[in-house]
């Protein structure tokens, strides 16, 4: 078992990861920046480091401070949530490379799922179906690349192979524009990723989000923990997402999560991961894989009864999984509104002081959140402040539940956009179940 773990992240998912340690018995070391100093999870472990100044780059980005901060603590490992630092190959090598656990896959794991082409090719390789593609880079020969759109049919996507939060992505609807998309989103990612490697896929039209959730210990264990729906997005942001996704097959759900956990046994993962799929008439497309928890994993641990943030803290410690696929069954169904500080119509982010805040609750309703009475939101960070979740027997129930919870939740002195997350759950065709990932943005008029 980790004996202390460092927190490199802020916000509810730090005071998550706190709570998990606390119940099995870890020591915690929150690490913060200054105006942070005032975060529930700060007060609540059993050390705090501050490690610099508010700009994100000045402190959680801020590898040499994490690592010193481990070191004058004498940690033994770091969590780093997700955002920040969770995904980034040279931190988890460098946290090696000094001799501390990084919880969460290995440097080289993160490197290979962080290329999408590369993360690609592993797919293929271990029977998880991708989209229709170039099958690795487009390179110069412009004949070629005709001939590759012509095969897969016109609309394409071009995507950066280092892109990520929905950058460095371009539609292709006809021959005609093939060649500049591909210049210009070459070099649109050689300027914000350092790399103009870019690939070809067909554009699906109207997919859903549907991820599937897994857990491996890096010893040959891997199980999935079925699947969620994230298809309510606005600028490629999640926020509302559901477990288990309605309407999709069993076999069919059954067979794309055996492929994944067959993946995670052939590329050695080991941790909590997500595999990311757009689904679209009753087929699932890999896009692209997650090497960490995610801001939704609250909705598989409602309906599995699986804490994952736990079993992350004890595969980081060296133990096998515990878990077996029997032992895990769906049972009900959850949802999670993200609460963000934000204008409910604008979407302007609106930090501020928190004058009341009055959480939600009753059966069934989960409310993760580090706000309190009193909480200044500072403007530099992520604008999420709280998720509510409910859980429910089956679909109908915990949609009631979520609607009440809105309803109950009281936040004065800042905007959120609880306004908008009332109207989701009144939605007739979310109520209805699989909506696609453009019905958010066309509700709203964008
Ligand atoms: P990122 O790492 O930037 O999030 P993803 O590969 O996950 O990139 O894609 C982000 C979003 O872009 C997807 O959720 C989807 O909305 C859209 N997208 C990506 N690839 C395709 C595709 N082949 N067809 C249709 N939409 C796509």
């Amino acid at each position: 078992m980790l004996e202390k773990v460092v927190i490199a992240n802020r916000g509810e998912i730090a005071l998550r990861i706190l709570r998990a340690c606390k119940e099995l018995g870890i020591k915690t070391v929150a690490v913060h920046s200054q105006i942070d100093r005032d975060l529930m999870h700060v007060r609540l472990a059993d050390e705090s480091v501050c490690i610099g100044p508010n700009p994100s780059p000045e402190s959680y980005l801020n590898v040499p401070a994490i690592i010193s901060a481990m070191e004058v603590t004498d940690a033994v490992a770091v969590h780093p949530g997700y955002g920040f630092l969770a995904e980034n190959a040279d931190f988890a090598e460098q946290v090696q490379n000094s001799g501390f656990i990084f919880i969460g896959p290995s440097a080289e794991v993160i490197r290979l799922m962080g290329d999408k082409v590369s993360a690609i090719a592993a797919m293929k390789t271990a029977g998880v179906p991708t989209v229709p593609g170039s099958d690795g880079p487009l390179g110069e020969d412009l004949e070629k690349n005709y001939e590759i759109a012509r095969d897969i049919g016109y609309p394409v996507i071009i995507k950066a192979a280092a892109g990520g939060g929905g950058r460095g992505m371009r539609v292709v609807q006809s021959e005609a524009a093939l060649h500049n998309a591909i210049y210009v989103t070459k070099s649109e990612a050689l300027a914000a990723f350092g790399d103009e490697t870019v690939y070809m896929e067909k554009f699906l039209e109207n997919p859903r989000h549907v991820e599937i959730q897994v857990l491996a210990d890096g010893q040959g264990a891997a199980i999935h923990l079925g699947d969620r729906d994230c298809s309510l997005q606005r600028r490629h942001q999640k926020v509302l997402e559901e477990a288990p996704a309605p309407g999709i097959p069993d076999d069919v759900r059954a067979e794309v999560a055996q492929s994944c956990v067959q993946a995670c046994i052939d590329i050695g993962y080991s941790g909590a991961g997500t595999f990311e799929f757009l689904y679209e008439d009753g087929r699932f497309y890999f896009i692209e894989m997650n090497t960490r928890i995610q801001v939704e994993h609250c909705v598989s641990e409602m309906v599995t009864g699986i804490d994952l943030v736990k079993q992350q803290l004890l595969i980081a410690g060296g133990e096998k999984l515990a878990l077996q696929q029997s032992d895990i069954t769906i049972t009900g169904h959850a949802f999670e509104c993200r609460i963000n500080a934000e204008d409910p119509k604008t979407f302007m982010p609106c930090p501020g002081r928190v004058e009341t805040w009055h959480a939600p609750g009753g059966n069934g309703v989960r409310v993760d959140s580090h706000v309190y009475s009193g909480y200044f939101i500072p403007p530099n960070y992520d604008s999420m402040i709280a998720k509510i979740i409910s859980y429910g027997e089956d679909r109908n129930i915990a949609l009631a539940r979520m609607r009440n919870a809105l309803d109950e939740a009281v936040v004065e002195g800042i905007r959120t956009n609880i306004p908008l997350q009332q109207e989701l759950v009144r939605d007739p065709a979310f109520i209805e179940g699989g909506v696609n990932i453009h019905y958010l943005e066309k509700k709203l008029g964008l």
